[in-house]
């Protein structure tokens, strides 16, 4: 028997017409039985995210004038919503107790969760389906971590109690929150429902959890950048990590942890084109699917360059230990450190570097007695990710060659020692150019 979770994101929820969308996507298949939703999001690019809004009562709760404005327009949409869906519900009262009780419980989170709550209400009372609170299932620790086992073997029990009585009705669960051991809200950071998704997948043993936006998946590289780059139609977890890694904004981060260990696949879907296939993400890719050599580009701007160079630094033992240590100490991470014979540069994002950086410089002098040392901003990094490449024994000239053609200078290249990926970095200023360049390597097949 195939079981699905389905997920829903705030683009999918935001007015009534998404939400009918969402009904028509959950009962198209009887599979799909499990729907965990996001709370509303943006209705045009103007708009405001429901979360937001509930962040901003939290906020102003000193300022009674500014909260009851931002109070009265969350209202307004929800009223909207029940109005339009025809459903009874009466959501003036539901809110003003939501209000009241944030009062009593003064946490950002408790209010930041209701926008969740507050959909999975909905849809249960638009098709008659059973709400599930993850208060009480999805447990944090004390230091605000998941306890993945705990919440599984919760869920799962919960879930089996009510199919037990009603085994043919959808189950509708709000997504992006838990609570801990004192029985107080916690949230996921921004994002987290995908988490949610994730972990009701696992607990239930579920065939597939789809993930549904408002995009037809995953793109080879970052639209905004490259006109119409073609749809990713299979990733595997690792290589979605590394281009998510490196700025790709698919899925939470964490969204992987609970499924990849048990192998359940993620298809990532559009809402409103839900006949697309979207993209599949899975342990491995099976062999009938004819893949590209390259799955995926992405790349960040920000980088610097620390470059230090000192004759016979190759036969100082541990000089590069004594060197990240610098950098650790100042709780920097280096995202990259290629190495010369008597040269090393530690490539690290700008903005964390930029209130430490005399203090580092000044060390790294005292400490490393560096020949020379040489600092460059205005670094871009960008990961060529792709599991063909391995088997792929011409994929670096292929690389090289797209950016000879266009002129590009690269300042550093980083072979990730996978194979899977090749990281080179160019100027900021090159960047856009850079990502139009590498779009020619979709065309090379396995
Ligand atoms: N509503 C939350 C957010 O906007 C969580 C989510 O949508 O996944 O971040």
């Amino acid at each position: 028997m195939k079981k699905i979770v389905a997920k829903f994101g705030g683009s999918s929820l935001a007015d009534a017409n998404q939400i009918r969308k969402v009904k028509e996507i959950l009962f198209a298949n009887d599979d799909r039985k499990y729907c965990v939703v996001s709370a509303s999001g943006k209705r045009n690019k103007d708009d405001d995210k429901i979360t937001d809004l509930l962040i901003s009562l939290y906020n102003y709760r000193d300022d009674e004038d500014k909260q009851k404005k931002v109070f009265e327009s969350i209202k307004s949409r929800y009223i909207d919503i029940v109005s339009n869906l025809k459903i009874t519900y009466d959501i003036e009262s539901e809110l003003d107790k939501i209000l009241l009780e944030s009062k009593n419980k003064n946490t950002k989170d408790y209010l930041a969760s209701r926008g969740e709550y507050l959909s999975a209400k909905i849809l249960s009372l638009f098709f008659d389906g059973i709400f599930l609170d993850m208060s009480g299932l999805i447990i944090f620790d004390d230091n605000n971590k998941v306890d993945y086992e705990l919440s599984f073997k919760n869920i799962k029990s919960a879930i089996e109690n009510i199919e037990a009585k009603s085994p043919d009705k959808k189950i509708i669960i709000p997504g992006f929150y838990g609570s801990n051991s004192a029985n107080e809200i916690v949230t996921f950071s921004r994002g987290g429902s995908d988490i949610t998704g994730a972990i009701v997948a696992r607990a239930v043993e579920a065939t597939l959890y789809e993930n549904w936006t408002d995009v037809s998946g995953v793109m080879f590289e970052d639209p905004r950048v490259v006109k119409d780059p073609p749809n990713i139609e299979y990733i595997t977890y690792t290589e979605l990590r590394e281009l998510s890694y490196m700025g790709a904004n698919v899925l939470h981060e964490e969204t992987v942890y609970p499924v990849s260990k048990v192998g359940i696949p993620i298809n990532i879907l559009n809402t409103n084109v839900p006949n697309d296939k979207g993209t599949m993400i899975m342990s491995s890719i099976p062999s009938i699917v004819k893949r590209r050599v390259v799955t995926g580009i992405a790349g960040k701007k920000g980088f610097t360059s620390i470059l230090l160079q000192k004759t016979l630094m190759n036969e100082e033992v541990g000089f590069v230990a004594r060197l990240l240590k610098i950098f650790e100490k100042e709780k920097i991470s280096v995202e990259h450190c290629p190495t010369g014979i008597d040269t090393i540069s530690i490539i690290v994002r700008t903005e964390l570097l930029k209130a430490k950086e005399n203090i580092i410089l000044d060390e790294i002098k005292k400490e490393m007695k560096p020949d020379v040392l040489n600092v460059e901003d205005g670094l871009s990094i960008i990961a060529i990710v792709g599991e063909g490449m391995v088997y792929h024994k011409e994929i670096t000239y292929e690389i090289f060659k797209c950016l000879h053609e266009e002129n590009i200078g690269v300042k550093m290249i980083d072979l990730g020692s996978s194979g899977i990926n090749v990281i080179i970095g160019v100027n900021d200023s090159d960047y856009e150019k850079t990502l139009m360049a590498l779009k020619n390597l979709s065309s090379i097949k396995v």
